[in-house]
């Protein structure tokens, strides 16, 4: 049988590329399909913990030129515009998704992925073989088949998974201001059904991205609206969107995102990134997580194509098992955080035993991140 590629990737975003550029650099002949082409903006707050460099410097990938913001600080605010404030234990930077997936995108080609733009709408897996299908009826085979196209896509309901057929109210919007705001600062304010990030991404660019419940947002069907009368309850709310000047023409939003368990393999297809499972966005960990995704996957199919794994399953059992092992801890308490926020009476609370003993904030923020990932 001749495959089109050892290893087809569906999805450019994060992880996909990041598995992208470490196989390629590995030898194997990979092929990475995304829908959208490159640079594109993207729903996403934009602040990345520190944990990823020592593995993006290993696959060869300098963050510094980007020139990101470095984040080192982060403050929390009730509704009421009450504070607590702390440094973060690793700390982070800042960089729009438009500039690091293009840059990603670039590397991935440089090191030999075979980059296309197409969008999957299938894949079927038979005889120890898989077949990916295109809009465009292109078909694809190959030994392995990673899903890193995000949180949600068709290519769910076509797999069955269990969550793409129910609802979710929760919807994501970003737009990127020129605005006076702290270069190490990362701020999580809340409001009435939500909460509201804020940092700076390269060029002195400040990126205000939320997510809200559709409950709190059907009522005003109307993005500036919404922020006028619920975000800006806030008082730091209100007076960043009173300063700043918004640099898009409108906000980007996307709906229907879901914090449903979802599995890592999924009819062989092993999943990576937001495909394998998404953290609420406050851990402000997404990003982090699904490069550490694309690592562990990548290093078990090259042992794969190596032999050092015995066989199929034997590759998803320990993919399976590294995937749960690093991040099921991550998401429930990326739950627990959410569920609490969710209670202005409860955070309040939180807040003030936080005021009382500040040791506790890094703590918990240790909690939803990970150790620096070193190869
Ligand atoms: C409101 C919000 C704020 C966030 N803020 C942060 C933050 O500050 N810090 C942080 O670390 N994380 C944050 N996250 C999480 C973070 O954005 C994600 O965890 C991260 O983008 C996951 O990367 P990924 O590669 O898995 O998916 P994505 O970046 O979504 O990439 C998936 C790619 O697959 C492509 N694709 C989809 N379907 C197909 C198809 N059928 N065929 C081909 N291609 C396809 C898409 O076009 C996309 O490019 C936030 C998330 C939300 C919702």
């Amino acid at each position: 049988m001749t495959y089109n590629a050892d290893v087809v990737i569906v999805g450019g975003g994060l992880a996909g590329l990041t598995a992208g550029i470490h196989l390629a650099r590995a030898g194997m002949q990979v092929l990475l399909l995304e829908k959208h082409s490159y640079p594109q903006h993207k729903v996403c707050g934009e602040y990345i913990s520190n944990e990823v460099l020592p593995y993006l410097h290993y696959l060869g990938v300098s963050i510094d030129e980007l020139a990101p913001a470095r984040i080192s600080r982060f403050l929390l605010s009730t509704a009421a515009g009450k504070t607590v404030e702390s440094k973060l234990p690793l700390g982070g930077f800042g960089v729009s998704r438009y500039t690091l997936d293009h840059f990603l995108a670039r590397k991935a080609k440089s090191v030999g992925v075979a980059l296309r733009q197409a969008d999957v709408t299938d894949i079927q897996f038979a005889n120890d073989v898989f077949t990916v299908t295109t809009a465009t009826d292109q078909t694809y085979t190959a030994k392995i088949v990673l899903g890193a196209y995000g949180k949600r896509s068709q290519l769910d309901k076509r797999l069955n998974r269990p969550f793409a057929s129910r609802e979710s109210g929760w919807l994501g919007v970003k737009a990127h201001y020129q605005a006076d705001f702290p270069n190490d600062l990362v701020a999580l304010h809340n409001f009435d059904g939500g909460y509201c990030g804020l940092s700076q991404v390269e060029n002195g660019i400040v990126n205000a991205c939320y997510l809200t419940n559709y409950r709190s947002f059907k009522a005003f069907r109307n993005i500036e609206s919404f922020q006028q009368q619920v975000l800006a309850k806030n008082p730091f709310l209100n007076d960043f969107f009173a300063r700043a000047t918004p640099v898009f023409a409108k906000p980007l939003t996307i709906s229907q995102i879901s914090f449903d368990r979802k599995s890592p393999v999924e009819n062989h297809i092993l999943m990576c990134g937001d495909t394998a499972g998404l953290i609420h966005p406050l851990c402000g960990n997404g990003m982090a997580m699904a490069i550490h995704s694309a690592k562990l996957v990548s290093e078990l199919v090259i042992a794969y194509f190596s032999g050092k794994l015995a066989n199929r399953t034997a590759l998803e059992k320990h993919y399976t098992h590294q995937w749960s092992s690093e991040f099921k801890t991550r998401l429930l308490t990326g739950r627990i955080a959410q569920t609490v926020l969710a209670y202005p009476g409860i955070t309040g609370v939180l807040l003030k035993s936080v005021q009382r003993t500040p040791g506790i904030l890094p703590i918990i923020i240790k909690q939803t991140h990970g150790k620096p990932l070193l190869v």
